[in-house]
């Protein structure tokens, strides 16, 4: 079956004062419809430049991005305004992405209208209708962002990403800015409409604990680059790289009588600017070693479970 998004080699280089940035380095993923990709990793990882190239926010360097099959690495006018209904976004914070002098409504519709062809009634049954779905009661029709807790605010920037009925959304640290008990809500409500319009969603979070509940499958990336990849569950169950170690150690279990031993990351983060070939992780690993200055491949452990390290075996069995 045809995947509904691959991305083949995706590079995206920023040029600086001090050098290149490489945000993206040589990533690559399949995603198939209806099912979700999170992406894991510190701020600065490239997971959000990552998720804005294949939304063409951004436009990449070099690699491919597939689409149903379509080649849109390079879209043509026309073809990108067609990607922009079918691929949508949902911002980490919706106060700063809500126009504050917008009603609930307006902001809903305001997708519709830029879109165009339907009349006013239509669009404010539509408008309506998407309320209902993302669980915004009525009587919030009128108000303004201000005057709604994050959790609502959060509800409006999910209608206004469904508003064109997409088939793909990015969703960009969707609950990193919500209370814990909200953050349960939102992540119901994404599964709830998933399941109910057959929604592909890559997650982009720094909170692995967050991602465990929503994702298929989980890459987490360091530096630009894809450290390990594989199904949801078994990269929990056998994290093999020592950074997603380090991520997974910082996880609290809801159990009083265990614990887990944190693993704090020291040593300096690498710059991004013109890295050197080697493991990008090797100045806060604890295993590292001569051979780690060698470039790191992505290597598949078991099926479906890739990991850029190649100490990993070592680490397993000590
Ligand atoms: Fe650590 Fe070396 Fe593995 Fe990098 S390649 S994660 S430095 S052991």
């Amino acid at each position: 079956m045809t995947p509904l998004l691959e991305v083949r080699n995706l590079r995206k280089y920023f040029k600086t004062r001090y050098g290149t940035l490489h945000a993206v380095d040589d990533v690559s993923f399949t995603l198939e419809k209806g099912k979700t990709l999170g992406v894991v990793g510190e701020s600065g990882c490239g997971k959000t430049t990552l998720g804005r190239t294949v939304l063409h926010l951004t436009e990449p360097t070099d690699g491919q991005i597939f689409f149903e099959g379509r080649d849109i690495t390079y879209p043509r006018k026309k073809e990108l305004r067609k990607l922009r209904e079918e691929m949508q976004i949902i911002f980490q914070d919706p106060y700063s992405s809500l126009n504050p002098r917008m009603t609930v409504s307006e902001a809903i519709m305001e997708p519709l209208i830029l879109r165009g062809g339907m009349s006013r009634d239509e669009m404010l049954e539509e408008t309506r209708s998407l309320m209902d779905t993302v669980g915004l009661a009525a009587r919030f029709e009128n108000s303004y962002p201000h005057e709604l807790d994050g959790g609502r605010r959060q509800r409006i920037g999910i209608a206004r990403a469904l508003a064109l009925k997409p088939k793909f959304i990015v969703c960009d640290e969707p609950v990193s800015a919500l209370d814990v008990s909200i953050q349960a809500q939102i992540i119901n409500l994404m599964l709830d409409l998933q399941e109910e319009f057959g929604l592909t969603y890559m997650f982009v979070t720094h909170d692995l604990s967050v991602v465990k509940y929503i994702s298929d499958e989980i890459m987490v990336m360091y530096l630009g680059q894809v450290v390990e990849k594989a199904p949801s569950d078994e990269l929990f169950a056998n994290t093999l790289h020592p950074y997603s170690k380090a991520l997974l150690s910082a996880i609290p279990i809801p159990n009083i009588h265990k614990k887990r031993k944190r693993i704090l990351l020291r040593g300096e983060l690498t710059s991004p600017i013109n890295p050197k070939p080697g493991c990008r992780f090797m100045a806060r690993c604890d295993y590292a070693m001569e051979k780690c200055n060698e470039p790191q491949v992505l290597e598949e452990s078991s099926p479906g479970h890739f990991v850029a390290c190649c100490r990993y075996k070592e680490i397993m069995n000590s």
